[in-house]
């Protein structure tokens, strides 16, 4: 059991919106249950519709049943949060409906308050501009914003300008969800804690890097949202991006949370931006088109319900070059797509082969070494090693064998990233955060292949939904001799 001091008041604007319910509401359950809430701290949702106090407890029980599972919901636990939760009605737009929120927030005023703005981006400035105009912005106040942060590095740069208006920048938590998992923060563990992969981590040593996020879901109702988006600003730009700087990053000279970032920017800074010849020759935009997962038959992208024409990528993969001394010549290829065969998301990396095999010609072929990060569905490392297989035969017969590095879990619950970064929030912590020059950083990369793409330099290709992606991803890694690591 945690210490019971982090008082705060917690406001989620868009309280009744999807992300809300699915993962912000499961992990204060979480928290609150766990100790790591004080009991006199409140979770203010703020939702558009006027609904009275048993309707909404009736409503957040109804998904917290369906989110967290019936094995996971335990009716005395919902009774201890529903005594922490507060419901109020808010137009983003319209000051006067902030009544009864400035009410609440009032009787507390020097109290720790987290404004978590679980909406779209383009209600950021208003609802700052809303919460300073009525004096609710303190000392004591910080918000979290949820990605993504602009579709480009100019409209990046509007909204961060703007919440800087009112909140100071180490106020900011904005948040990418991968950085909250265990097995993502594993990767400082391992690199920093073992002195073993010390001197391996280069370019002398590492033949190349792969991350994959591979979704079997679709779009799931969010076409609005996605077709702005698409793979590129939707996943690569800010999940995959921020995974490769945990990987490729140098070590910082502390844990917190500037040391940390600094690190992750100059990655950032470091990644060598693509000519038109290298948009065409290391990068891939797909669509999916119809074909069946699980079984069962879906639609392509443009032939659900509600959908139409469209230029949006759904797959995206590409060669990534960082041009620092560490990593010349180590080529970091990410991919991620909708509609997969798949739901998983790996990290691999692929150590060189040995300099010289006294094995080759007794029958026993030697795998490079890798290290494959598993973030889902299950997260684990695994070593993949050259053992001898056991037995007379005069022969030495080699086989690889997967050497797993996970921690024993000592709870039987894993905390999901949510929790993990709620509390942080709570705890001011910002280093699981991106700050304002990492996105900027990112976007500045990410424009030039987006801008290359609005100009066609690249055809839009066409994949089966359910399969590995478009055959033009397999080719761009085939034409560096490699393949990808599909198991
Ligand atoms: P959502 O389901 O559309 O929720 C947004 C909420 O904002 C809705 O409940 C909506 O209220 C409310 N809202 C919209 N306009 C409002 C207004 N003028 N006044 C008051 N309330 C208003 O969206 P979401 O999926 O939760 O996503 C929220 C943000 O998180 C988005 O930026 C998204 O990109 C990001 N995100 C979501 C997920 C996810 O898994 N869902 C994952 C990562 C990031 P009504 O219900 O009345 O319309």
């Amino acid at each position: 059991m945690a210490a019971m001091d982090n008082l705060c008041d917690i406001v989620i604007f868009g309280g009744h919106g999807d992300l809300s319910f699915r993962k912000l509401i499961p992990a204060l359950y979480h928290l609150s249950n766990g100790g790591y809430l004080s009991v006199l701290s409140r979770v203010i949702v703020v939702a558009r519709k006027e609904m009275g106090r048993e309707e909404h407890l009736a409503l957040v029980r109804e998904k917290l049943i369906e989110f967290l599972g019936f094995d996971q919901f335990d009716e005395t636990k919902f009774l201890h949060f529903a005594q922490q939760l507060h419901i109020v009605a808010v137009n983003f737009d319209d000051e006067h409906s902030y009544r009864d929120l400035k009410e609440l927030l009032d009787l507390h005023p020097q109290r720790e308050r987290i404004n978590y703005l679980s909406t779209a981006p383009d209600f950021f400035t208003i609802i700052s501009f809303m919460l300073s105009r009525l004096d609710l912005i303190t000392p004591h106040s910080r918000v979290v914003l949820e990605k993504p942060i602009g579709r480009d590095l100019y409209s990046a740069r509007a909204i961060n300008i703007e919440v800087l208006n009112y909140f100071e920048e180490n106020q900011i938590y904005r948040i990418d969800h991968y950085l909250g998992k265990d097995t993502v923060q594993n990767i400082m563990a391992l690199r920093f804690s073992n002195r073993f992969f010390m001197p391996l981590w280069d370019a002398n040593n590492i033949d190349h890097v792969q991350i994959t996020v591979s979704e079997s879901v679709g779009v799931e109702g969010r076409w609005g949202y996605y077709d702005q988006y698409g793979a590129m600003r939707d996943m690569i730009q800010n999940h995959l991006m921020q995974l490769l700087c945990l990987v490729a990053m140098e070590p910082p000279c502390s844990l917190d949370a500037d040391s940390v970032r600094d690190e992750k920017v100059k990655v950032l800074r470091s990644l060598r931006p693509m000519s038109p010849a290298d948009i065409e020759r290391h990068t891939v935009r797909a669509q999916y088109a119809a074909g069946s997962i699980n079984g069962g038959p879906v639609p392509g992208y443009r032939e659900g319900e509600g959908m139409q024409e469209s230029n949006t990528e759904t797959f995206a993969a590409l060669r990534v070059d960082i041009d620092n001394w560490r990593w010349n010549g180590v080529p970091f290829y990410l991919r991620s797509g909708k509609r997969m065969r798949r739901q998983y998301s790996e990290i691999v990396i692929q150590f060189k082969g040995i300099p010289h095999s006294i094995f080759a010609n007794k029958g026993s072929c030697i795998s490079q070494n890798k290290l494959v990060i598993s973030l889902q569905p299950k997260e684990s490392i695994q070593l993949k090693l050259m053992n001898k297989i056991p037995g007379l035969s005069d022969q030495m017969r080699l086989q690889q064998v997967d050497l797993e590095l996970n921690a024993p879990l000592n709870s039987a619950r894993k905390p999901d990233a949510y929790e993990r970064l709620l509390l942080d929030v709570i705890r001011s912590n910002p280093t699981l955060f991106m700050r304002l020059d990492e996105v900027e950083a990112a976007w500045k990369w990410a424009d030039v292949i987006l801008q290359g793409w609005s100009e066609n330099l690249v055809p839009m290709k066409s994949y089966t939904a359910g399969s590995e992606g478009p055959s033009a991803s397999i080719q761009l890694v085939a034409q560096d001799g490699e393949s990808w690591h599909d198991e």
